[in-house]
């Protein structure tokens, strides 16, 4: 007994400790790295940008040349087996800005699609074109939305009929609210092939740049992310080559039979790709929620009224010290099913929403309570906190609301279909 005690500590020992938060130094020099890029070019061009609700190509070209926009910089963030990678560096890039951030990342959802469901033939032939070149970079859309399904995916009512006779998909429908939707070179558009099946019958095509019948409509003004480009997508009679079908037509065929059978589908094709994504999403949030709590703190300890630093008043200090408690809170949710989804682990009661969940509404408090404690130059563009509260709103919104993470949430832990 006494040597199995003892062979199970110096086991352990050898293995190296099965718990550790400490992070190794590929991740600290990734984080510096992006840190650097963050502070350097994207926080001077933050307001610019937001003003101009422009997509800023100089700094996605920044962003390239440094090899921090591409597939390469995306697949070692990805390759870390701990989960932690991604995560960290996009919490980097939403500190920096949020906006420019989600210009940057915006493609990443094309990408994950691609990743995700495509055929080794595909994802060789389009995630490059996601990215374009260094000289010229491209951005890429994910179209799920549309406006009459936001929360509601099964609604969608794009359609995608195969035309036999040329082997080719031909797209009817409008597309909402698609980042960088209609200026994307690649977009990854979600459609019904069978409308009686729901969510079950849908499946994602890519369309290739320059394809006729798809164009953009209008662009978004909007309240936050304004230098991430959001417009509604219009596909009329668009055909596209049957090749263009992520996974390919026999996979599909399949499991659609397996779905008219009575048998539970496997893949959902919108839902896998939210689902892969929300603590990243969740990251992105963090890094906004961060970069308030930091500059309110900066500002408590140099704003003085009634003959003191503001911070000496319990009402400010308590305020950052919650915000600093419900920031590294929603971090470790976030790290915990970045590792869980990295590691193949099961979302028993639905992790990854937790995440996401959390760190959404955390940015949107932090940044509300930066605001207060700047007061009235907190509510003026003169400071970027404003900025953030207005970026910050829509981590509650897309990518499932705060109310679609509590559905299932509360679906996952009771196993009750909550309505
Ligand atoms: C800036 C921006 C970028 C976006 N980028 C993309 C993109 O790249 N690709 C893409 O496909 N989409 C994108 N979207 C769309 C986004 O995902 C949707 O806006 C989101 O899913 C919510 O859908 P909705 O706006 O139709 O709201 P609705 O679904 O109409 O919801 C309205 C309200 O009702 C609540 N609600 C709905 N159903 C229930 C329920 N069953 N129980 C309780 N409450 C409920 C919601 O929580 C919400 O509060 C983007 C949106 C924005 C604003």
């Amino acid at each position: 007994m006494a040597d199995a005690a003892e062979e199970a500590v110096v086991g352990a020992e050898a293995d190296g400790p099965r718990f550790t938060l400490e992070l190794n130094q590929d991740q600290k020099d990734i984080r510096e790295w992006v840190h650097g890029f963050a502070e350097g070019v994207m926080r001077p061009a933050a307001a610019e940008w937001d003003e101009r609700e422009e997509t800023p190509w100089p700094v996605i070209q920044e962003a390239a040349k440094i090899g921090l926009y591409g597939f390469e910089a995306l697949g070692q963030f990805w390759a870390d087996e701990t989960g932690l990678t991604l995560p960290i560096a996009n919490e980097e890039i939403f500190w920096g800005d949020a906006g420019i951030g989600m210009a940057i990342m915006g493609t990443s959802l094309a990408v994950a699609a691609i990743f995700g469901q495509g055929t080794p033939e595909q994802m060789g032939e389009w995630l490059p074109q996601c990215f374009g070149t260094v000289e010229e970079p491209e951005v890429a859309a994910f179209c799920a939305s549309e406006p009459d399904a936001g929360s509601d995916v099964s609604a969608i009512r794009t359609s995608a009929k195969y035309d036999e006779a040329k082997d080719e998909w031909v797209l009817n429908g409008q597309k909402a609210w698609a980042t960088n939707g209609g200026i994307a070179k690649v977009h990854v558009v979600i459609a019904s092939v069978d409308r009686e099946l729901g969510s079950r019958g849908h499946a994602a095509f890519v369309i290739p740049p320059g394809t006729e019948g798809c164009e953009q409509g209008a662009k978004v003004k909007k309240h936050g992310l304004r230098a991430s480009h959001t417009a509604d997508v219009h596909l009329d009679d668009c055909r596209i080559p049957g090749s263009c079908l992520l996974g390919g037509k026999e996979k599909l065929d399949e499991r659609l039979a397996r779905v008219r059978e009575g048998k539970r589908s496997k893949s959902q094709a919108a839902m896998q790709t939210f689902e892969a994504s929300r603590p990243t999403v969740g990251a992105q949030a963090l890094g906004i929620a961060r970069a308030a709590y930091e500059y309110a703190l900066g500002y408590a300890k140099e704003r003085r009224q009634f003959g003191k630093a503001i911070v000496e008043n319990q009402s400010i200090a308590f305020t950052l010290a919650d915000m600093k408690l419900e920031i590294d809170a929603a971090r470790l949710l976030v790290w915990r099913a970045a590792w869980m989804g990295r590691s193949g682990q099961k979302f028993e009661n639905a992790e990854g929403s937790m995440s996401k969940l959390k760190a959404g509404e955390v940015a949107v408090w932090a940044t509300e309570r930066a605001i207060q404690i700047l007061g009235g130059n907190g509510y003026t563009r003169e400071f970027p906190v404003e900025r953030m509260h207005r970026d910050a709103k829509i981590y509650t919104i897309f990518e499932g609301t705060s109310e679609i993470q509590r559905l299932v949430i509360s679906r996952a832990i009771s196993g009750v279909h909550v309505k």
